[in-house]
């Protein structure tokens, strides 16, 4: 490679022979790296086995792209408002968040080792709701989550959290569903 000045101030003409290929090569698996690159990408994990096999999803994706993961567990808010009829749901809710916390932390040992960075995060609220705020706070590059679709009559193909992310979040989403072909080689 030859790099000669031009008439124009500051520039120069790069001149590239056949030798050269490999540099050239090279340049482009650079700039294609650089335009799809995951740093961050959130799990939302409702310790279902459906949640379960996202998680084997996110994790070489993770590792592809040297990104963080993110697993979020949201105590549902029905079960965490105010105090009614005797029951505390204050401490009830510090009871399902601390339960949450452990159940996060011993998945993490169970499921990634030290294979990929991750984060736990449990919150407290409506969990599609959450699982979007928190992607777009993080901010998230892409949600991986399953759908077994449980919920809702219409919802044939995708469940109501899965659909209600799919169509809020502020990054892609990739979701698995319950049962569909293995792409995840054990
Ligand atoms: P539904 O069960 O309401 O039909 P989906 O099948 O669409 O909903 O989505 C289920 C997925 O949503 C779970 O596998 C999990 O990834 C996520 N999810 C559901 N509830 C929670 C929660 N409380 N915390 C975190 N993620 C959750």
């Amino acid at each position: 490679m030859k790099a000669k000045p031009t008439k124009r101030h500051g520039d120069v003409i790069l001149e590239f022979d056949t030798g050269d290929e490999p540099l050239l090569a090279a340049a482009g698996r650079v700039s294609a790296d650089s335009l799809f690159r995951l740093k961050r990408i959130l799990v939302p994990i409702d310790f279902s086995d459906c949640a379960k096999k996202a998680l084997r999803y996110a994790i070489p994706l993770a590792s592809q792209h040297r990104a963080a993961l993110t697993l979020l567990y949201v105590v549902p808010a029905n079960y965490a408002v105010g105090e009614y009829g005797g029951i505390d749901y204050g401490s009830l809710e510090a009871e399902m968040r601390a339960s949450g916390e452990r159940q996060l932390a011993s998945l993490i040992v169970d499921e990634i080792g030290d294979q990929v960075p991750v984060d736990p995060l449990v919150q407290c609220g409506s969990p599609a709701a959450e699982i979007v705020a928190v992607a777009r706070g993080m901010p998230a590059d892409l949600i991986v989550i399953s759908t077994h679709g449980r919920t809702g009559l219409k919802h044939v193909l995708l469940g109501s959290a899965a659909e209600y992310v799919v169509r809020h979040a502020p990054c892609p989403v990739l979701v698995v569903r319950e049962y569909e072909r293995e792409f995840v080689v054990e």
